[in-house]
């Protein structure tokens, strides 16, 4: 169990906990109960403050903006991470203010139910919420200090399923550039555990269509338009020089454990 599964433990048990008392209801919020966040969260007691008054909140880049400027330029990361991003944590936070009972839940518990999500705040949420989920996975599946290939049990997973490493490379490639317009391609676990090469459109994650997504990379034109102009097929394959598979394997390991709940 790593330490992001420890803390996710500690705070889903505090969670049940604080709404067990409180209670919760779909409703719509008339009261002004909510606070905005606006300083860092710097401990546990903090952060149990906070999600009283649930808000999803912006990760910070686990690398500085220019970390990654070989291959995605430091203009490029900025604008993606401060304003795009952050942009989709907004405007999440504002759809779900009305509805207290929906702070509780975890982005992926959200987007996995989209249909529970009451109508008028639906596809802002399916829009936000899946930017803000794609975004969190992308800053944190990327390093500078790339081992190149990948390692460890994703690497076995990646030979078994597609025979070796070039050719899931060029199948990903292919799924980046066919999606047409703006969206993403992934590695995704499906519910048997397999694993396929799959794309979405606009900001759909893979949690919408009952897969849980391992990797992923933006082939949205913010994501490289600066840098690589029209030629989204250069910034796929410079892409694969900024992957971090010790990360990409805690997301194996997590998906794994998901295929075990829910079988
Ligand atoms: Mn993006």
């Amino acid at each position: 169990m790593h330490i992001k599964k420890v803390y996710g433990l500690i705070f889903s048990v505090a969670m049940a906990a604080i709404f067990a008392l409180s209670g919760f209801s779909l409703e719509p919020s008339t009261a002004s109960t909510h606070q905005t966040a606006s300083e860092p969260i710097n401990s546990a007691s903090e952060l149990l403050a906070q999600s009283r008054f649930g808000t999803f909140k912006l990760p910070p880049l686990p690398y500085e903006y220019d970390a990654l400027d070989e291959f995605i330029d430091t203009q490029t990361m900025t604008l993606h991470h401060d304003k795009h991003h952050a942009g989709y944590v907004k405007n999440l936070n504002k759809a779900i203010s009305s509805y207290p009972s929906l702070r509780r839940l975890s982005i992926e518990d959200i987007l996995r139910d989209l249909d529970r999500i009451p109508e008028d705040i639906q596809s802002t949420v399916r829009k936000n919420g899946g930017g803000h989920a794609n975004h969190s996975m992308f800053w944190e599946i990327m390093t500078p200090d790339s081992s190149g290939e990948p390692t460890g049990d994703i690497a076995k997973a990646i030979n078994d399923t597609f025979g070796d490493f070039a050719t899931f490379q060029e199948e990903f490639n292919t799924a980046g550039k066919k999606r047409f317009g703006s969206g993403w391609a992934w590695l995704v676990m499906n519910k048997d555990g397999s694993l396929e090469v799959t794309s979405t459109g606009n900001q759909d994650s893979p949690f919408m269509q009952g897969q849980y997504p391992i990797m992923g990379n933006d082939v949205w034109e913010h994501a490289y338009y600066l840098k690589y102009q029209n030629k989204r097929g250069d910034y796929l394959d410079a892409w694969w020089n900024v992957l971090n598979w010790d990360e990409i394997n805690n997301r194996l390991d997590d998906a794994q454990s998901w295929v075990k709940e829910i079988s």
